[in-house]
């Protein structure tokens, strides 16, 4: 299979895996793939859509990550299993906000 072969990517706090416990990954279908740590994969598939989507599991509980939209503008994904709010629930000045905080570690560390 190839190592690309993917629908869909998600984000997912390793906060919320912790083991025995099975969590609700979300499809942009709006269905939901149960998954229980530990995973013996890297990909789980939506039962509604049948999305094959690769699980990114980041340390603990980053709140957003990083990413581009169409025109390549910087823009917060939301991380699965956070504490933090879904981007699409902030209003745009706290998402700028927060954009520019991230942007700020990631060159402090060199990223
Ligand atoms: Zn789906």
């Amino acid at each position: 299979m190839p190592e690309n072969d993917y629908d869909l990517y998600a984000f997912v706090a390793g906060d919320a895996l912790k083991e025995g416990h099975t969590f609700q990954l979300q499809c942009n279908c709006g269905g939901t793939a149960p998954m229980t740590p530990p995973l013996k994969t890297e990909f789980v598939v939506c039962p509604k859509c049948a999305s094959k989507i690769k699980v990114l599991v980041i340390a603990g509980d980053p709140g957003y990550i990083i990413g581009r939209d169409a025109s390549g503008e910087p823009t917060l994904l939301s991380v699965q299993g956070s504490a933090a709010t879904p981007p699409h629930q902030l209003p745009p000045e706290e998402r700028r906000r927060i954009i520019e905080r991230v942007k700020q570690q990631m060159r402090k560390q060199g990223k």
